[in-house]
């Protein structure tokens, strides 16, 4: 099969425009997650995908069959809920067949019309049940089948949910933040647990989340998105270390990235905040600039130079192996933010004078578009 092409999507709610013009192919059997702030429209692009909402414009094939107008269980894909969507007055069983006995009610209803039973539409009761007590073996809730979702964990209520859409056996997983109402120790266990689902089953994962760790750590690639729009379509080390926009480079990494403004100074030089700074580029004298400089690539410095910034610690904060150091450096509106490891860093106060030092090949430059 091949992968989902999403054409030229547009759509509003009123005056709101949720996505502008939306163009994205994704690859058979790959792992993209769509991660933007709340509001961009990575919810509402997978609804679309999903068929839950309508288009205003633009087209979605899946596979090689343009879906639109088809209805969302005609679409070969499943989607898993952050709110889990389970029924409650039903047991995990129940649940998780509830996809299948649709099926096998739909595939009886129809059998009068066309008066004989349709092959290959329904499944007879015991393969439903055995369907899902290997589905529910996978997943580790074997032992959970009788109870109700309101006698389990929130992890556990999750499997569930995962287990309703893998019994269908789709070629598309749609997730809408699947983990985002766990407990962090949970969210990172079950991230690995879905991370693993996906090795398993080889078919393409859609994944929507604004949690950037979960979006780094999950995907082949990932879609920056920003007010309806997409930024940037890379895997995830590129949209970290080789941002395409400067809002890109804004939204993913924490602590947040620094921005200088910034002028060529010389060839392979740039001014920022009174020292000069060597950078890969041969942009000509006087390119006003933006440079970017993540925290963790400074490094401490024994005495101001060039290459070197110099501020008065404002905070510090201590984060186990590493430590967040908020300097304020004369010149620069915001404190810089530098993350030094805790193990070689000194004993660092507040009020005293710090040096650091940049990994020139750490730099990222933008030109005042933000490009
Ligand atoms: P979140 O992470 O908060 O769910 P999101 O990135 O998934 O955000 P969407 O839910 O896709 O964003 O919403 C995009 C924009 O469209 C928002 O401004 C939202 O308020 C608006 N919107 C979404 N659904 C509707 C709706 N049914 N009616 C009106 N406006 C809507």
């Amino acid at each position: 099969m091949s992968g989902i092409v999403l054409r030229n999507i547009r759509k509003s709610f009123g005056p709101t425009t949720a996505l502008h013009d939306v163009s994205l192919s994704i690859v058979n059997g790959e792992f993209l997650t769509l991660l933007g702030p709340s509001g961009c429209g990575k919810s509402t692009l997978l609804r679309i995908l999903a068929g839950l909402e309508v288009q205003d414009a633009g087209s979605v094939a899946i596979g090689d069959r343009v879906v639109d107008g088809l209805r969302p269980k005609r679409r070969d894909v499943a989607m898993v809920f952050q709110s889990y969507a389970l029924y409650p007055h039903m047991t995990v069983a129940e649940n998780i067949a509830l996809p299948l006995r649709m099926r096998r009610l739909n595939a009886w209803q129809r059998a009068p019309l066309v008066g004989r039973w349709l092959p290959g539409t329904g499944m007879a009761r015991r393969a439903i049940d055995m369907e899902v007590g290997g589905t529910a073996e996978a997943l580790g809730i074997a032992h959970l089948l009788d109870r109700k979702p309101g006698q389990l964990s929130g992890g556990q209520r999750q499997r569930v949910a995962l287990g309703r859409a893998m019994v269908r056996h789709p070629a598309v997983f749609l997730m809408d933040e699947p983990l985002s109402n766990l407990d962090a120790k949970l969210r990172v266990h079950m991230r690995a647990e879905i991370k693993e689902l996906h090795r398993r089953l080889g078919v393409t994962f859609v994944y929507v989340t604004h949690d950037q760790a979960e979006a780094m750590t999950l995907s082949d690639r990932v879609v920056v998105m920003l007010d309806g729009e997409v930024l940037q379509v890379a895997q995830p080390q590129k949209i970290y270390s080789d941002p395409d926009d400067r809002r890109v480079a804004e939204f993913v990494g924490s602590p947040k990235i620094n921005m200088f403004d910034a002028i060529m100074r010389e060839r392979g030089q740039v001014d920022v905040a009174g020292t000069a700074l060597s950078v890969p580029s041969e942009l000509t004298l006087g390119t006003e600039l933006t440079v970017a400089i993540r925290p963790e690539a400074f490094q401490l410095a024994g005495h101001a130079g060039p290459g070197v910034l110099t501020g008065l610690v404002r905070m510090v904060e201590h984060m186990g192996s590493d430590l967040f150091v908020y300097l304020d450096v004369a010149g620069v509106e915001h404190p810089v933010i530098a993350r030094l490891s805790a193990e070689r860093a000194p004993e660092i106060v507040t009020g005293q004078t710090l040096h650091v030092g940049v990994r020139p090949d750490h730099v990222l430059l933008f030109d005042r578009e933000g490009r």
